[in-house]
């Protein structure tokens, strides 16, 4: 990756970290589901607003590190105005962007969460950028309340 880009992709991170984006409890949300990674500490709360099978709104609460934070706040914005199946398609991509080969993943496909690429050569940290998939991923499925990635 060259220095540049990966200057500006911290840049992007360092501000999502400072100012995030839709960290709010949402009141009157369809879907709560906490997420933790004990590895990290990193804890949050996932709020979704859903209208049949569309995103409507996300939010969340919590505190955790730089990365964690700043690839909830990221998420929470891009999810918005996705179906289910959408953000489950977006969490496979990220998935594999983060652990996967770098010859494999498709940077356009993924869009602004491209900033979060680098966690690969830190596997410690990919948990922390991939908790609030594993999250969103529960709340879309419905399946649980509270999330570990451990
Ligand atoms: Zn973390």
């Amino acid at each position: 990756m060259f220095d540049d880009l990966r200057d500006l992709y911290q840049e992007v991170i360092f501000d999502h970290n400072r100012n995030p984006r839709n960290f709010r409890v949402m009141e009157n949300a369809d879907r709560k589901v906490e997420g933790f990674n004990p590895l990290c500490g990193d804890r949050l709360t996932l709020f979704l607003k859903m209208e049949g099978n569309e995103i409507v709104d996300a939010s969340f609460q919590g505190s955790g590190c730089a990365i964690s934070t700043a690839s909830v706040s990221l998420m929470t914005e891009i999810v918005k105005g996705k179906t289910g199946a959408q953000a489950e398609k977006l969490f496979k991509q990220f998935h594999e962007m983060t652990t996967g080969k770098e010859e494999d993943v498709n940077l356009e496909a993924i869009g602004k969460l491209a900033v979060l690429a680098g966690v690969r050569e830190y596997p410690a940290r990919v948990k922390c950028a991939t908790l609030a998939w594993h999250t969103l991923d529960a709340a879309l499925k419905n399946e649980e309340d509270s999330i570990s990635t451990e």
